[in-house]
């Protein structure tokens, strides 16, 4: 395309402000080059802002500090084992070696602050794999500090809030639940209770802000005291190249076409195809999964974009082509459908199973959201498992909750009606309302209480991992995840798989620099975030794999546009 006259100049334009996108631009400004971020919606954060916002960072700083020893050797060795192709291309080896120093960089010099998370273990026993030291939180955030551009950062799901609007981490939950057992809880959930009505009075929700949207609004309030602009409701729709260069692209603004010069190159971070049905039938197993829980408007633009412009991507090696979870459909105040993540809460609580259409178990129900779909898939080749039904007693909904109904809920009645859940006295008279073969689900359900009675799940091995201890019930003995399921009245909920992040995108180097069909860099064009292939190749290592890697090639991404780019680490 020949160059345009030019209606806008700056260094480096970002498509996306996501976690790729805002910290690129973030640290670009930093770095003393002029970013300018466009953003498709009337909002910040995609779906960075309704995620945990968890970032897996081995051998990072702060974690070292408050005591948890761990080291990018260590996670090397663990990714090599799981992944199991060999990171020829030195990807993972500059996310290791560059995802404390991002950190570290992020920490000093903006508000985008973390927490360690302490013990949260990767979710594979595998020679390297750390059971503490990897995973940081964002700190909670005052959105009051945003003034009236609160409403510019996009809300968690309802599903994720109380009293329509009010944040709860995982910390706050158990005090909220047990707000009449002891002095500190009550007056720690009063406090959060008062300080949640105070912010309805001037705001749309509360103002306390946590997990992912803590991270995304920490992200743009730096950007806005760093003066970095952002254009809402904009869109680039074509790229324009100069003797080989991304040097700029055509915008759609509100309506209107733009033409914006970008002296040091383009960057694609516009999250990933989540919600585009051609590229998900391209790239993700059959049955296509219906569901996602991505942000609306990652309908695959940067990905398109990067194709149209000589990019690459390579199916082939990405696996699944995304981060799975199992999601179960609510319906919502206003009538419309929601979509639930079941990604820790439920599924390793003792006193559940997830069966498929034959009834019978098909994984350890307490694995990582991405095994349990991995394994939805695999069981689906013999038997329909997609969907699954997870199974428990109506005790263990009061008990630990289930999906979007909340512990401590005692009346299924809402959520029965709303078909959320199916509820019958005996297990013969669940299976028939969900069609599956009483005397199989009887069968199933005799051999599991036999194993969790004698705490080994022969079968799935549920309870043998870290991973799924942490999520178990400690108190429960001997093992933390099986408990007997035998009283009724018993409650199914339906499962489908889903997606927190697609994981096909385009083929970069370690710069995130765009590679052409001859595995050269295109000058001036970069991809980060779930636009990127992903690193992990269709595992999933850890907590935080997706926003990890968002930030810290977001961070090179910046480094390399800047003039600055971070050295390659040794060998590669
Ligand atoms: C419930 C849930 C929990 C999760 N928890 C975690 C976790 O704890 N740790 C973790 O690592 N991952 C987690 N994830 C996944 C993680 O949120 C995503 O993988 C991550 O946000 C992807 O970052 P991104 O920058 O690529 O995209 P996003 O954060 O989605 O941002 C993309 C942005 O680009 C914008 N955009 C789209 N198209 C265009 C366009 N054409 N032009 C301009 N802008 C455009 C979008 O509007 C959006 O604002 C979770 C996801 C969910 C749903």
């Amino acid at each position: 395309m020949a160059e345009p006259r030019w209606d806008e100049e700056v260094d480096l334009l970002v498509l996306g402000a996501g976690a790729a996108g805002m910290t690129t631009a973030l640290v670009a400004s930093l770095e003393g080059i002029e970013p300018l971020i466009l953003e498709k919606s009337e909002q910040v954060g995609g779906t960075m802002s309704t995620s945990a916002g968890t970032i897996w960072i081995p051998g990072n700083e702060p974690s070292r500090a408050a005591g948890f020893e761990d080291s990018a050797e260590d996670a090397a060795r663990y990714m090599d084992a799981l992944i199991g192709r060999p990171d020829t291309a030195g990807l993972r080896a500059a996310y290791l070696a560059t995802g404390p120093e991002m950190l570290d960089f992020i920490q000093h010099k903006t508000d985008v602050q973390f927490v360690p998370s302490g013990k949260h273990p990767d979710y594979h026993d595998m020679p390297g794999a750390a059971i503490s030291g990897r995973a940081l939180a964002p700190a909670t955030f005052d959105g009051r500090l945003l003034g009236a551009e609160f409403r510019r950062v996009r809300p968690p799901i309802p599903e994720f809030m109380v009293l329509g609007g009010m944040m709860a981490g995982k910390e706050d939950i158990p005090r909220l639940i047990n707000r009449f057992k002891s002095p500190g809880n009550f007056f720690y959930a009063g406090g959060l209770f008062l300080r949640y009505l105070t912010d309805r009075l001037r705001h749309a929700r509360g103002t306390r802000v946590v997990m992912g949207n803590a991270l995304a609004a920490r992200l743009f309030h730096s950007l806005r005291q760093r003066g970095v602009p952002i254009h809402f409701g904009a869109s680039a729709r074509e790229l324009v190249f100069e003797n080989g260069r991304a040097v700029g692209a055509v915008v759609t603004r509100e309506g209107r076409t733009v033409h914006i010069r970008a002296r040091r190159g383009v960057v694609i971070a516009t999250g990933g195809y989540g919600h585009n049905a051609s590229l998900r039938r391209q790239f993700m197993p059959a049955p296509t999964p219906p569901m996602t829980v991505a942000c609306p408007t990652n309908t695959g633009d940067g990905i398109e974009l990067g194709l149209r412009h000589g990019g690459t991507v390579q199916p082939q090696f990405q696996g699944p082509g995304a981060f799975w979870t199992p999601v179960s459909v609510t319906r919502r105040a206003d009538g419309s459908a929601g979509v639930f993540p079941h990604l820790s809460l439920d599924r390793a609580k003792p006193g559940l199973i997830a069966v498929n259409g034959a009834a019978r178990r098909f994984v350890n129900e307490a694995d990582s959201y991405h095994d349990f779909v991995q394994a939805m898939y695999a069981a689906h080749a013999s038997a329909p498992s997609i969907p699954a039904h997870l199974i428990c007693e109506k005790d263990f909904v009061a008990r630990y909750g289930l999906g979007a109904i909340h512990p401590g809920t005692t009346n299924l009645g809402r959520a029965e009606r709303d078909g959320y859940v199916v509820v019958a006295p005996t297990l013969e008279e669940l299976a028939r309302k969900l069609k599956l073969d009483p005397q199989a689900l009887r069968a199933t359900v005799t051999r599991y209480n036999e194993m969790a009675r004698a705490g080994k799940d022969l079968d799935f091995g549920k309870g043998e991992k870290e991973l799924n201890r942490f999520n178990g019930d400690p108190r429960h003995e001997p093992n933390p995840c099986m408990r007997p399921i035998e009283h009724g009245p018993f409650v199914a909920m339906t499962v489908w798989p889903a997606e927190i992040g697609t994981s096909t995108g385009l083929v970069t180097n370690a710069d995130g620099q765009v590679l052409g069909q001859d595995e050269r860099a295109i000058p001036g064009l970069y991809a980060c975030g779930n636009d990127m292939a992903s690193i992990m190749a269709g595992s999933y290592p850890g907590p935080g794999t997706t926003l990890g890697p968002a930030m810290t090639f977001g961070y090179r991404v910046a480094r390399h546009a800047a003039g600055r780019a971070c050295p390659l680490p040794a060998g590669v």
